[in-house]
């Protein structure tokens, strides 16, 4: 069975003081039994990590970082290493995030050195995919999202796959208001499950989450994490309010 995953990506949002009240507030509310039946991390912006590393200690939420550089050490001003984040420490770091591809420029390639980075120091990845709106509109959805895992990924052997999760992010859902049906998005979940079965084994594509991402909010949360393929969800807007990040772990 996949534990299901409810992960908040909160960007470049938040001082310290107002993150570190938002923190404290998911950490109050969020149940015991709820944490024992859905894993819950925060993706904070690289300035908050190590006060909520010492917050977060013990308290089974886990922590990641939103990117991580994909060298390991060197003249890369104002980067930050997989090595410099393990020992922080965090446990998870974020890649491949649209907004990445999008204004920085990450290909596929950079994005596949980064999650070499990020496995090799021990931390576990979110790998975020997902195709533009005229992608879809134009009917290249399957093959977009289908090289963007193989690029990213294919390098990886079957046991490397422990230490990933997928998240399926269609661009044209992200902060738009705009959602996936939950037949859209289980569409891609499968083929994406079946691409990782051909990639490696059926044990690996059954044991690896693909969250979903876009849009997610409490009132359609259930829905999207009924499908037989949606593990939980990548979070953005909805991850900085405490009630309704509250109100997706719930669903
Ligand atoms: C995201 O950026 O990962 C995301 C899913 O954002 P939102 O929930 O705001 O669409």
């Amino acid at each position: 069975m996949r534990k299901r995953l409810v992960a908040g990506n909160w960007k470049m949002n938040t001082d310290m003081q107002d993150g570190y009240r938002l923190l404290k507030d998911i950490l109050d509310g969020v149940r015991e039994d709820e944490l024992n039946a859905c894993e819950v991390h925060v993706y904070a912006p690289f300035t908050h990590l190590k006060i909520f590393s010492n917050t977060l200690n013990g308290s089974g939420i886990g922590l990641g970082a939103q990117n991580c550089h994909q060298e390991s050490v060197g003249a890369y001003t104002g980067e930050v290493s997989a090595e410099m984040l393990a020992s922080v420490p965090v446990q998870h770091v974020l890649l491949g995030h649209s907004e990445r591809r999008q204004y920085f420029n990450e290909s596929n390639a950079v994005i596949a050195q980064k999650v070499d980075q990020a496995l090799a120091n021990g931390l576990k990845v979110i790998y975020c995919y997902g195709e533009t709106l005229e992608e879809r509109e134009s009917n290249k959805h399957f093959e977009v999202v289908e090289t963007q895992i193989r690029e990213g990924l294919g390098h990886l052997s079957a046991d490397q796959w422990s230490d990933i999760t997928l998240a399926y992010e269609p661009v044209w859902a992200i902060g738009t208001g705009k959602t996936a049906s939950a037949e859209q998005a289980q569409e891609i979940h499968a083929h994406s499950r079946d691409l990782i079965s051909k990639m490696t084994n059926g044990d690996v594509a059954n044991a690896t989450r693909i969250l979903y991402g876009g849009s997610v909010k409490p009132g359609n949360a259930g829905e999207l994490f009924g499908m037989a393929d949606i593990d939980g969800g990548l979070i953005g807007g909805a991850a900085l309010n405490a009630d309704s990040f509250k109100g997706i772990i719930t669903a």
